[in-house]
């Protein structure tokens, strides 16, 4: 029988909208590409997506800067994380994560996630009263939020900061609350692969303005931050402004420039991802072999990408089932592979990060698979890329020695 093979690239994201590509051309052309190079008078690019983007997340202050990994470095030193500090993050996450806590010295002390990825939170209590910790990075790891009401609780009765990741659920809620807003700071990405595009890039949100202005001055501000779109004012800067080091970390105008009409289509977007996630999901419900995450009802999600499992794969079935989908054109991350590829999450690659035991995180990373769902694949693209998952994950051998 003659097989249907998916021909789409699932690095390739769709254009830069033209009135992006317009904006990044005048930026060119006038060559203030500085944040703070500005004739009299204008607010600039970066400060202007600063603006739009607090008001689109309904946050009172944005900091645009580098790279979401700046974000998060920036906020955990303006949240005061001292070298040497316990940090409480997720054991699923991207590098990053804990690349930011390691950059502050601090120490991250891994959290075990669920069987839907998301962060345990009996684990999390556990490990709060056991390290002390005083801050929690929480990472909404390929945008799976966990009970927010219970988290900000446990958060609560434990004295703890919360900095959230937002990376993959810039634009999700949490009962109508956008992520981001729970904890003292949410930290974004505009990395290529998130859901706004300029090649790389990061947002920081707070409504705490003390937070705001320290942030603003570790982000390389000089003494210019008069000149930010959604700053706190002057008064909060006084201590500040001589006290926090400046790590150079400023977004430039030409990015800023390229993601403001990004931003306005973001919303959009937003139903455009969840349709083919659906597609693809109600395809794979399909199979007897297949575990979907729960998405719970509170939940508003992004489906850029999306997750699911074959739990009765053994190590040799999942790398014989991912080949067997490469085969036909459907390229998966499998999170159970001994060797970091890629983009890396298994907490052992971090030989920076003291070695913990993780028994329930490896568990379920270890028949986990994940794919990007990017918005040049169609609906009828996502089916068939669905489907071929559900026909290849029914021909893999099972496990074989079955659990009894
Ligand atoms: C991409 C990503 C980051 C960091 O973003 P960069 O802009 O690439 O530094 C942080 N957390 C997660 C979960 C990510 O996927």
């Amino acid at each position: 029988m003659m097989q249907t093979r998916f021909t789409g690239s699932f690095t390739q994201q769709e254009p830069i909208p033209e009135e992006a590509i317009e904006a990044a051309v005048a930026a060119l052309r006038g060559a203030r590409l500085h944040r703070y190079g500005l004739r009299p008078g204008e607010v600039g690019e970066a400060a202007a997506l600063e603006r739009e983007f607090a008001d689109w997340q309904g946050s009172r202050y944005c900091l645009a800067v580098t790279s979401g990994g700046q974000a998060i470095q920036i906020a955990l030193r303006a949240a005061a994380v001292a070298p040497g500090a316990p940090v409480l993050t997720n054991a699923f996450t991207l590098a990053p994560v804990p690349g930011a806590i390691h950059a502050v010295g601090a120490r991250p002390v891994l959290v075990e996630i669920d069987d839907d990825l998301r962060l345990d939170l009996d684990d999390l209590a556990r490990k709060a009263e056991a390290s002390g910790a005083r801050c929690l990075l929480l990472s909404h790891m390929r945008g799976h939020l966990c009970d927010m009401d219970r988290l900000m609780e446990i958060a609560r009765a434990h004295g703890i900061t919360v900095i959230e990741d937002c990376a993959h659920t810039m634009g999700a809620r949490w009962n109508g609350v956008r992520s981001g807003n729970f904890g003292l700071a949410g930290c974004f990405s505009t990395q290529t692969y998130k859901h706004l595009n300029s090649g790389e890039g990061g947002l920081l949100t707070s409504d705490d303005p003390d937070f705001m202005a320290r942030a603003t001055i570790l982000s390389g501000s000089y003494m210019l931050y008069a000149r930010h779109g959604a700053g706190p004012g002057p008064e909060s800067f006084e201590a500040p402004r001589y006290e926090m080091p400046n790590l150079s970390a400023r977004m430039d105008a030409l990015r800023a420039a390229v993601l403001r009409p990004q931003l306005a289509r973001l919303e959009e977007n937003t139903d455009r991802w969840n349709r083919r996630y659906e597609a693809v999901a109600a395809e794979l419900a399909g199979s007897a072999r297949i575990t979907l995450p729960d998405r719970p009802e509170p939940e508003r999600m992004v489906g850029s990408s999306i997750q699911f499992r074959v739990p009765d794969l053994d190590a040799a079935g999942c790398r014989d089932f991912v080949a067997r989908a490469g085969a036909r054109g459907v390229e998966l991350k499998w999170f159970g592979s001994a060797d970091p590829l890629g983009f890396t999450s298994a907490h052992r690659s971090w030989r920076y990060v003291s070695a913990q035991d993780l028994p329930r995180t490896d568990r379920v990373l270890a028949t986990l698979f994940d794919m990007r769902l990017p918005l040049t694949f169609s609906e009828a693209d996502c089916t068939l890329i669905g489907t071929i998952l559900r026909e290849e994950a029914g021909e893999v051998d099972q496990r074989p020695a079955a659990r009894p």
